[in-house]
């Protein structure tokens, strides 16, 4: 099966077209490029009962995504469980409350995987042989992944405060790993600087319009999970603000196909109150991004100062009436712990802002108890350990009655 369905690389600011190649900046305004489709070509294909017989993968709905040929790399990835949340949501008064479960996805339990899984397969359709990105954290985990499948060579630049698990788990698969003094935005200008000079491909520099369609597969499984529905609310986590700006496309795309039924759904951005740019800008009802110079937040994997996509998902949010939230560093570990309580989900610390501005965004009255609503969990907790303190756990001898004096009267 051939997937050309794709048209050009589409500037957003002035709409110019350019061939489908590492480009990802318009020459003549410096807008982003993105992907363009021929949506008659989509609609004369694909159908909900094809997606449905398709194995549950993200490549389900390859029709809606950047290849030029069948995907080569990451072929398991997606599909990740939208699961009932009950007694979350009765903690938080909701009682139609669903989450979106990355921290699960297959391979390195972030939703990255389903970006890398695009961003490789063209890179390889392109004929690079070196893949390389700038990351806070989970971009590095499953780019090092994927290009050890895929047999390519990997350089992974990284800020040099990360989290020991996330570059432990950057390391295990044998990529090159180059830690920078300072923060992410110093780390990405060296990437846009290095992709002049190495012929790599950047999986979010000259790759970025390819590698920023596969969030879209969030989206679609969200809403044909629903059974072909829309909620009425979807919590995001923001760093670069992709992945928000990424599911309203999603949600455009299935409307305009006619897959489902439709409710207008609110997109809500979360931030950390550390390093908020776009949920500052919203407050402001301003698409104009003012960047955090020195991010301060345990939430790394969403300390971006300067938001690539700050702009478009400001505009995506306040144009489907939603709102942003920047929650504290204490409010993210206490809704770690929460999620981690009610439903057996341990999430990192970008899980912890979701949950905390979800239960910010319903106690401002802004989501009702009935509404169907989706928080998005986008990573794994054992990668970030150090966000969290639990005093050790009693020691006992293997002896009945030991436990009995430890448990107290109340037992007997
Ligand atoms: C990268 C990341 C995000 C958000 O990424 P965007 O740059 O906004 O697309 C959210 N959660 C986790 C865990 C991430 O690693
Ligand atoms: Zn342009």
């Amino acid at each position: 099966m051939l997937n050309s369905m794709v048209q050009a690389l589409r500037c957003r600011e002035c709409g110019r077209d350019y061939p489908k190649e590492a480009l990802h900046v318009c020459e003549d305004c410096f807008g982003p490029l993105e992907v363009a489709y021929d949506y008659e070509a989509v609609a004369a294909r694909l159908t909900r009962a094809a997606i449905a017989t398709r194995p549950p993968t993200m490549w389900r709905y390859r029709e809606l995504l950047p290849l030029d040929a069948p995907p080569t790399v990451g072929l398991d990835n997606g599909f990740t469980p939208l699961v009932r949340a009950d007694r979350l949501g009765q903690r938080l008064g909701l009682r139609a409350l669903y989450i979106k479960n990355d921290s699960v996805c297959h391979p390195t339990w972030s939703f990255k995987d389903r970006v890398v899984a695009v961003a490789l397969s063209k890179a390889r359709e392109l004929g690079f042989e070196t893949v390389a990105c700038a990351s806070t954290g989970n971009l590095a985990n499953s780019v090092s992944a994927h290009a050890a499948t895929a047999g390519l060579g990997a350089f992974v630049f990284i800020p040099d405060d990360l989290e020991a698990g996330k570059v432990l788990a950057t390391q295990i698969y044998g990529a090159r790993v180059v830690a920078v003094r300072g923060s992410y935005d110093d780390v990405n200008r060296l990437c846009a600087e290095l992709t002049d000079r190495y012929r790599w491909g950047f999986v979010n520099v000259n790759l970025r319009p390819y590698y920023a369609e596969g969030s879209k597969t969030y989206g679609y499984e969200i809403q044909e999970q629903l059974g072909w529905r829309q909620p009425a609310h979807i919590v995001v986590p923001m760093a670069s603000g992709s992945l928000l700006t990424k599911i309203g496309k999603s949600l455009d795309e299935f409307r305009q196909l006619g897959f489902v039924t439709t409710s207008p759904t609110r997109l809500h951005g979360a931030q950390a109150a550390g390093c908020g740019p776009i949920a500052e800008a919203v407050a402001r009802d301003s698409e104009d991004i003012r960047p955090v110079k020195k991010p301060q937040t345990i939430a790394k994997s969403l300390a971006i100062g300067n938001p690539a996509d700050g702009f478009y998902a400001s505009r995506a949010i306040r144009a489907s009436g939603g709102t942003a939230v920047a929650v504290s560093d204490a409010e993210i570990v206490e809704a770690m712990k929460l999620l981690g309580e009610c439903e057996g989900i341990f999430t990192e610390t970008a899980g912890g802002v979701t949950i905390a501005a979800l239960r910010r965004i319903v106690a401002e009255g802004r989501i009702q108890a009935d509404e169907l609503t989706v928080a998005c969990i986008t990573g794994n907790g054992l990668k970030t350990q150090e966000a969290l303190q639990f005093t050790a756990p009693p020691v006992i001898s293997p002896h009945a009655h030991e436990l009995a004096a430890l448990l107290g009267p109340a037992y007997e």
